[in-house]
């Protein structure tokens, strides 16, 4: 059984910026890096966009703090947020120094662009390819240690505690099916989001929630979960993201009519932190993206977005930015539109639609990445510490996982160097049940009836008509009850491949199983929060409600359907006030 001093699970942004922070820190310390897939193919290296830091001399972290904080329409713990935008300038400039190519001004200076909500420019990027080369970046600068061992392939299919505290994780090694257990003094999740609970997103097929869920297994709640955002320009068919950006650069949404149709509503940038010197504009294409999916949605019920063979859409047209502009700012863009929906963007707008991309909630850890269970720490997307609130501002998240992955990293390192090694025969005894679990449940097992495939089609489709962008009481009961009648059949859930190399039918089983848990948390916190706030819309209850709900929601595993309990929101120097946007 190998043993370490921290167990990091997840090689995406995340994973590796953790892991680079306990190397420099900590020199004395092994680190193992498990990754169901080659760190590479995580799913940060999608990340279009960019990354969110001040930099420019008319910005100011105050400015960033609230955009942050109104966008999530006041759920955004304060003190966290505080931290986040202190903290995101030197990690920006800390990955240049790794050679991170962000994209340049003429001048010679970073260059930044508008996001979605955020009143000035203070995205960086690197091109449309930003998650690319901030994760190429990383795993590059992480190959300089010695002191991290990777374990690539590797599928991860439980925690595994001993003594009160997380002590290591049970592993599938993939190319040969052989179950082992990874010891550790610590843990830390970067298994990233889960958007493959729905049926239309934005995410990688491996998003699905593994850490998540195998959190919620061991006791640590889940926070905030009923918050799931869906971006407004996904590729129908395929739901690949046109990025922000594109918007960013001054592309404009059109319905059937060829009417820029946001004018209608109310998306402007947050006003708190306006003056004189910053004149607020409408925001229209560069509102956040809760208001624009929720715009779609409307101009759907009037009879004003384009029929397709996949839903309805509306268009996205960049043409008047010139080939020129489009090849150099947004050549991703053109790239995916050619070939996934055989549309030039130079010449033709792009039919987009709102697709799931991105969960605000997650495992509830404090600043330092520390979750209640001792030894066990989390973040990137799979965590909520809460920065996002009710709704993220595009291009935190890869700012996010830079500073709450190194703080986490540094925690889990002074957690280790105070404990005693794990407990190997504890370990060894769980790492053998957990065996004899997976040939039980799945690789032995004769005589079930139902198959991944309906039971994952079924779960994604109540999640979508009862946890969609508009929600009922009774669409989400109706969504509760789906997910437990799944549930019991999840129990007689037949595989055909027996083998032990490479068995992706074990895992996509595995995978369902973690993504039924992490759905009951997001159904169940959603029927419970009777009140509309960013990405949480009720029809039923159409006005945000801060007396009953300005708190964190939290979902305990516990049987047959979820505890949920709450949380006090930290206010440190931004009291709620109505999220208004500007004329
Ligand atoms: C298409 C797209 C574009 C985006 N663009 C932007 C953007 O421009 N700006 C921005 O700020 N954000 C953007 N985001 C969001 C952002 O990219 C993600 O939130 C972030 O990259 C998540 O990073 P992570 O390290 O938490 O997880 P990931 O990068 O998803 O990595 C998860 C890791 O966990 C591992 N893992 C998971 N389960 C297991 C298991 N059971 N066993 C072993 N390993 C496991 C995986 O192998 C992987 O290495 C975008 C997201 C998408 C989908």
């Amino acid at each position: 059984m190998p043993a370490h001093d921290i167990v990091i699970v997840g090689g995406g942004g995340a994973g590796l910026r953790a892991a680079i922070a306990i190397a420099e820190a900590a020199p004395s310390l092994d680190v193992a890096l498990v990754s169901k897939v080659y760190p590479m193919r995580s799913h940060t290296v999608a990340a279009e966009g960019g990354a969110a830091a001040v930099i420019r001399d008319n910005d100011s972290l105050d400015h960033h703090a609230v955009d942050t904080i109104s966008g999530g329409d006041w759920l955004a713990d304060q003190a966290a947020v505080e931290v986040f935008v202190q903290e995101a300038p030197a990690e920006m400039i800390r990955l240049e120094h790794w050679g991170c190519p962000w994209s340049r001004e003429p001048d010679g200076r970073v260059a930044v662009r508008p996001f979605g909500g955020m009143k000035l420019e203070r995205t960086w990027f690197a091109a449309d390819k930003t998650g690319f080369h901030l994760l190429h970046t990383l795993f590059q600068t992480s190959l300089k240690y010695g002191n991290i061992t990777p374990y690539d392939e590797s599928f991860v299919t439980r925690l595994l505690v001993a003594d009160g505290r997380c002590q290591g994780v049970a592993t599938i090694e993939l190319q040969t099916g052989h179950v082992d257990v990874i010891a550790g003094r610590a843990v830390i999740l970067c298994t990233g989001g889960a958007g493959r609970v729905f049926p239309f997103t934005t995410n990688g097929a491996i998003k699905t929630g593994d850490g998540m869920a195998m959190a919620y297994r061991v006791g640590v709640p889940l926070k905030d979960m009923e918050f799931v955002q869906y971006h407004p320009t996904g590729l129908p068919g395929t739901g690949i993201l046109i990025t922000e950006a594109s918007r960013g650069e001054g592309g404009i949404l059109v319905n059937r009519d060829g009417y820029r149709y946001l004018q209608d509503y109310d998306l402007g940038t947050p006003l708190d932190v306006s003056d004189e010197r910053h004149p607020v504009k409408k925001s229209m294409e560069l509102g956040p993206r809760d208001r624009l999916s929720q715009a779609f949605v409307k101009e759907q019920q009037k009879g004003r977005t384009i029929p397709g063979p996949y839903g309805d859409v509306v268009h996205l047209d960049i043409r008047h930015l010139g080939q020129a502009r489009i090849d150099k700012k947004l050549p991703f863009v053109r790239e995916l539109a050619t070939k996934y929906v055989n549309i030039d963007p130079v010449y033709e707008p792009i039919p987009v639609r709102p697709v799931l991309h991105y969960f605000m909630g997650g495992i509830d850890t404090d600043v330092e990445g520390a979750t209640v269970l001792p030894g066990l720490y989390a973040a990137g997307e799979c965590a909520c510490v809460n920065i996002n609130g009710a709704n993220r501002l595009g291009s935190n998240s890869l700012t996010e996982l830079l500073v709450f992955g190194a703080r986490a990293g540094k925690a889990a390192a002074a957690f280790a160097r105070e404990h005693p090694p794990p407990d190997l025969a504890q370990l060894d005894k769980q790492g053998v049940e957990e065996q004899h679990r997976l040939a039980r449940r799945f690789i032995q097992k004769t005589g079930g009836h139902e198959r991944i495939a309906g039971l994952r089609q079924e779960m994604r489709d109540a999640m979508e008509s009862g946890a969609g962008i508009y929600r009922t009481e009774a669409g989400l009961q109706a969504a509760c009850d789906a997910l437990a009648a799944l549930r019991e059949r999840f129990a007689d859930l037949q595989l055909d491949d027996r083998s032990l190399t490479f068995n992706t039918e074990l895992t996509a089983a595995l995978e369902l199983d973690f993504m039924l848990d992490v759905a009951e948390a997001i159904a169940h916190s959603a029927l419970a929060r009777r009140e509309s706030r960013g990405s949480h819309q009720r029809e039923d209850h159409p006005e945000r409600d801060d007396d009953a709900y300005l708190k964190h929601t939290l979902a305990f595993c516990n049987g047959a359907m979820p505890r949920i309990d709450y949380q006090e929101v930290s206010i440190t120097r931004w009291p709620p006030a109505e999220r208004v946007y500007g004329r």
